[in-house]
C-alpha cells in the first residue's frame, strides 16, 4: 500500500472521495502548494463513520483484548520511530516548523503510542461493597465510535494525543485533521495498518471544518467527540454533540501567565520564558503568552528579557532556527493585526526577533515581538494571539499576581517563578489552570501528565491515565446472588 495524499483512509483502504473537490497542501515557508488533499463531503464522513461502526459492533477490532490493543499501539510507536526522518520531513513541509522541532514532535508522537500501549491493559474496574447477598462490579467500557477533530499546530503530536488513548480503550475512531496540515495523519494511517490495526479501527478523512468537521460531530453514529482547536469552534462542536446527546472533550486556547516574583532565579527563568512563547512560532495553545512581573523587579528583569528576545531568529525549516513561519497567510494577517493594533494603542515594543537572510519573500513570516507594559484591559493582554507575541504586565504583590493571572476567560497552563516555598504552594492553589509549573515550564511536555483547561480553554482531560477515563464510560453490574 502506498500513501496517497489525495484519498481518505477508510475501513483499512485508500478510498477516493465522493467528489473531485480538493484543497491545496501549502508550504508555509514558501507560500506554494506541494500537493492536494480531499475536500471531503458529508458522504465521505458517513462512509468513515459506518466503517468505524462496523469495526466496533461486528468487526475484528471490537473483539480485541486490551493486551492485543496494547501490542498494536506499541508496534505503531516503534514504526513511527523507524520512520521518524520521513515523518519529520512531512510535518516540517506542511507546518513550516524548524527541523529539530519537527523531529521532537515525532518522538513525542511515538511516546503517545508507547505510553498508551503500556497502559491499555491497566484500566481496571472495581467492586463496591453493597447490600447483603449482592455483588457489584464496575467496569470501564469504550464509548463505541469516537470522532476526533485536530488543529494544524502540532498535527502529528495531536494525532497521538487523541487517538492513542481512545484506541487503547477499544474505541473505533474517525479523525479529521486540520485542512491546513493533514499530510502526516494520512501517512500515519498507513503505518497503523502496518502495525496490525484491523480495518475500521482508525479512519482518516480530510476536509474543511464547516463541512467535513461539522458532519462528523453531528453524525449519529458517533458516540463521543474529541476536539482540539479554537474556543469559537469548540462551542459549535459542543452544540452539535448536544443535538444527539453525546459528550465531548474540548481542548481550546489559552492566555497562559508566566508569573515572576522578584526573588526568582532570573538566569533560569529567562531562556524558558522566551522558548515558551517562540516555540512553534507561538502557535501553541499552552504558550506562555503573558509575562506577569513583580513591579519592584520590572526594570531589571525586562531589560535582560529584551536582550534575550532580540536574539530570537526566524527562518525556514531547514535553517533550524528558533522560529518558523506562521501556518497560513490568514493566520499571519491575524497575528500582524494584533501587533498593528498594539502599536496604534501606544504600547511600547521592547524587542523584536530577527528574520534570517534568505527566507522566501512569500513565506508567512512574523517578527517575534515583546510588548510592554501592556494595560490590563487591552485586547492583547486578554485575547489569544496564537503567534510569537509576549506581553509584559507588572503586578504589585502576591494577591495582585493571582488577580491578574486569573483575569482572562482562559485557564490552561501557568508558571510561577519564585524561591519562596510557601508562595509556590499558595500560587499553585489559587491560579486557575489545568497545569501549574513551578520554576519550570512544559508547554506540551509530558505524555504522562493530565492536561486540559477551564473556561474558554475547554473541558475534559487528555494525556496520562486521565485520558483513558475520558475515552471510556463506566458500567455498573449489580448481581443478586442471594
Ligand atoms: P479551528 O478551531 O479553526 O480549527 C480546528 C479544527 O476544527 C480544524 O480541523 C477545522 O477544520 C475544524 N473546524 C473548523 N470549523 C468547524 C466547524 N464549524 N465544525 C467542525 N469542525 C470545524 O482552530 P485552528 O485555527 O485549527 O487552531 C487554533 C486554535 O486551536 C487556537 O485557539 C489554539 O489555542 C487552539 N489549540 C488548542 C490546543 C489545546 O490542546 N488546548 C491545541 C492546539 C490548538
Amino acid at each position: 500500500m502506498k500513501v496517497d495524499f489525495s484519498r481518505n483512509f477508510i475501513g483499512g483502504a485508500w478510498v477516493d472521495p465522493q467528489t473531485d473537490a480538493t484543497l491545496p497542501a501549502i508550504d508555509p515557508a514558501t507560500g506554494k502548494a506541494f500537493g492536494a488533499i480531499p475536500d471531503s463531503s458529508d458522504a465521505d464522513v458517513d462512509l468513515a463513520v459506518r466503517a468505524a461502526r462496523r469495526a466496533y459492533d461486528d468487526g475484528a477490532w471490537g473483539r480485541t483484548t486490551a493486551t492485543e490493543r496494547g501490542r498494536m499501539l506499541t508496534r505503531l510507536g516503534d514504526l513511527i520511530l523507524a520512520n521518524a526522518a520521513e515523518l519529520s520531513a512531512i510535518e516540517a513541509k506542511d507546518t513550516g516548523k524548524p527541523k529539530s522541532v519537527a523531529d521532537a514532535d515525532i518522538v513525542a508522537l511515538a511516546r503517545y503510542f508507547e505510553f498508551y500501549g503500556g497502559a491499555a491493559d491497566k484500566l481496571h474496574g472495581e467492586t463496591i461493597p453493597y447490600l447483603s447477598g449482592y455483588h457489584v462490579g464496575v467496569v470501564h467500557e469504550p464509548h463505541g465510535v469516537t470522532g476526533h477533530i485536530l488543529p494544524w499546530n502540532y498535527p502529528a503530536q495531536m494525532f497521538g494525543r487523541t487517538l492513542a488513548p481512545s484506541l487503547a480503550v477499544g474505541n473505533a475512531t474517525v479523525l479529521k485533521p486540520a485542512e491546513d496540515a493533514s499530510t502526516s495523519a494520512l501517512r500515519l494511517a498507513e503505518l497503523a495498518a502496518e502495525a496490525g490495526f484491523p480495518e475500521g479501527a482508525l479512519n482518516i478523512i480530510t476536509g474543511r471544518g464547516a463541512t467535513a468537521g461539522a458532519a462528523l460531530a453531528a453524525h449519529h453514529g458517533v458516540d463521543f467527540m474529541s476536539f482540539t482547536g479554537s474556543p469559537q469552534v469548540g462551542q459549535i462542536i459542543q452544540k452539535l454533540c448536544a443535538d444527539h446527546y453525546i459528550t465531548c472533550t474540548l481542548e481550546l486556547g489559552g492566555k497562559s501567565p508566566q508569573i515572576v516574583f522578584a526573588d526568582a532565579d532570573f538566569d533560569a527563568a529567562i531562556p524558558v520564558i522566551v522558548k515558551a512563547i517562540v516555540q512553534n512560532s507561538g502557535q501553541t495553545c499552552s504558550a506562555g503568552s503573558r509575562l506577569l512581573i513583580e513591579r519592584s523587579a520590572h526594570d531589571a528583569f525586562v531589560s535582560r528579557l529584551s536582550k534575550a528576545f532580540a536574539k530570537v531568529r526566524v527562518g525556514a525549516p531547514e535553517m533550524d532556527l528558533d522560529c518558523g513561519p506562521i501556518i497560513t497567510a490568514k493566520q499571519q494577517g491575524r497575528v500582524q493585526s494584533f501587533l498593528d493594533q498594539a502599536r496604534a494603542d501606544g504600547i511600547p515594543v521592547l524587542a523584536e526577533g530577527v528574520l534570517a537572510d534568505g527566507i522566501a519573500a512569500d513565506g508567512f513570516y512574523v517578527r517575534p515581538t515583546l510588548l510592554g507594559p501592556v494595560p490590563r484591559d487591552n485586547v492583547i493582554a486578554r485575547e489569544e494571539v496564537f503567534g510569537p507575541v509576549l506581553t509584559v504586565l507588572p503586578f504589585d504583590d502576591e494577591a495582585d499576581a493571582v488577580r491578574l493571572a486569573n483575569d482572562t476567560d482562559y485557564g490552561l497552563v501557568a508558571a510561577v517563578w519564585t524561591r519562596d516555598g510557601g508562595r509556590q504552594m499558595r500560587m499553585v492553589k489559587k491560579v486557575r489552570a489545568g497545569q501549574v509549573f513551578v520554576n519550570c515550564y512544559g508547554a506540551g511536555a509530558g505524555i504522562e501528565l493530565p492536561f486540559g483547561g477551564a473556561g474558554k480553554s475547554g473541558h475534559g482531560r487528555e494525556k496520562g491515565f486521565a485520558a483513558l477515563h475520558d475515552f471510556s464510560k463506566t458500567k455498573t453490574m449489580v448481581l443478586n446472588h442471594g
